[in-house]
């Protein structure tokens, strides 16, 4: 991929080296003082001071932009730290937003504890496929709608090409994270979103040694707002250390997520067909409830799925330790597999608010080889129930 390889680089600028360097510097120095006075971040190739921009990381939002079809992609040092600047953005003390429930938790815990109670905003949680339900919700106050699709958990599908057009009627900004299925699945500014964001700590860094996030849109007016102020305010800088990994997952990205995605999906048709399996939860699925509108807005599905068991909820907890090359922990998008039961302390109210059981079991298909996943998995599956 042409993008992946050069967008943002200029080799010339850095001795002709195939990798573009690591700008390791917190500031840049100038012969005059009006030089740098007059320095503007925004514009292309001008720097002056580390939370501002950094050369490095500007290679890595260009190539993002470019991938996402944005004209900007401004990066943070998290995804929450590019989640939490959106939305700080967008609203005002007193904005109502509209969120999916399904969105990422620690978002919805951002608007639940900071920004309901100190900045007085409100929050309508819908499930986001009731187009009706979703335009009934919209107010005059109403400045947001938080999208995830596919969403956590059970990869629950929104219509992104509708709620646009819907959100554009009434005046309204659209962000979602797009994290589930990297630029290269969905372009979600295409259908008319406002705001991608992407946790690059996930599949675009892809190699689960560091953290980032980034925002993308094609609205040069707000970007430019979240790049000089909240970013520089908040100071989520991500490192140049960080950014040029990024760049260097990024480089695999393609052949990386056509290996997730063949996997998962042979592990999701392997683990729909058997007996102790209650239901799998994955978009590449004909069963998934919304496979057609996946079809029409996805171009694949990436390497994280749920199931649930025909069993109680204790013995998704004995499927998971019996797991050897799945290992239990709580990213994804990293070249290794992970198993875990993420619901399972969660309060019985905030079961019923999501909908889901307890004893759900969500997995990332890794790299480790589909055949070996496979193994693993049956080794598993016989613990159950016996
Ligand atoms: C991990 C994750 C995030 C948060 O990203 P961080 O880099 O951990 O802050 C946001 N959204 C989704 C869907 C995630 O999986």
């Amino acid at each position: 991929m042409l993008i992946l390889e050069r967008a943002g680089e200029d080799e010339k600028s850095y001795l002709n080296a195939v990798t573009p360097p690591i700008f390791m510097n917190s500031l840049h120095v100038f012969d005059t003082f009006e030089e740098y006075h007059d320095v503007d971040v925004f514009e292309k190739n001008q720097f002056y001071y580390g939370r501002a921009s950094n050369p490095t990381t500007s290679i890595a939002e260009e190539k993002i932009a470019e991938l996402e079809h944005g004209s900007r992609a401004v990066m943070f040092s998290s995804g929450m730290a590019a989640a939490s600047a959106a939305i700080l953005a967008v609203c005002e003390a007193g904005s109502h937003i509209i969120c999916m429930k399904d969105v990422y938790q620690p978002v919805k815990r951002f608007l639940n504890f900071y920004c309901i109670p100190k900045l007085h905003m409100k929050v309508t949680y819908l499930k986001g496929t009731d187009l009706n339900e979703m335009e009934a919700a919209i107010r005059k106050d109403t400045a947001l709608i938080i999208l995830e699709s596919p969403a956590t958990f059970i990869y629950t599908v929104v219509d992104l090409r509708a709620i646009a057009e819907l959100a554009g009627r009434h005046r309204v900004k659209t962000y979602i994270d797009n994290t589930y299925c990297t630029p290269l699945f969905q372009k979600p500014l295409d259908y008319g979103i406002d705001i991608v964001m992407h946790t690059l700590t996930k599949y675009l860094g892809g190699h689960s040694d560091l953290m980032g996030g980034v925002l993308v849109s094609k609205d040069e007016e707000l970007m430019r707002r979240i790049m000089n102020q909240i970013r520089e305010w908040l100071g989520g800088v991500i490192g140049p250390m960080e950014s040029w990994l990024v760049i260097r997952g990024m480089r695999t990205l393609d052949l990386r997520m056509r290996r997730h995605q063949e996997t998962a999906q042979a592990v999701a048709e392997y683990l729909e067909g058997h007996p102790k399996v209650k239901r799998v939860y994955y978009p590449g699925l004909k069963s998934h409830p919304q496979f057609e509108l996946i079809q029409k807005q996805q171009s694949g599905s990436s390497g994280l799925m749920s199931l649930e068991l025909n069993a109680p909820a204790d013995d998704s907890l004995r499927f998971v330790d019996a797991l050897k090359l799945f290992r239990k922990g709580c990213s994804w998008g990293g070249f290794e597999s992970l198993a875990m039961v993420p619901l399972y302390y969660l309060e019985q109210e905030e079961l019923d608010f999501l909908n889901i059981e307890r004893g759900l079991i969500r997995m990332h298909c890794g790299l480790e080889g589909t055949e070996n996943l496979l193994e693993d998995l049956q080794q598993a599956l016989e613990v159950i129930g016996n």
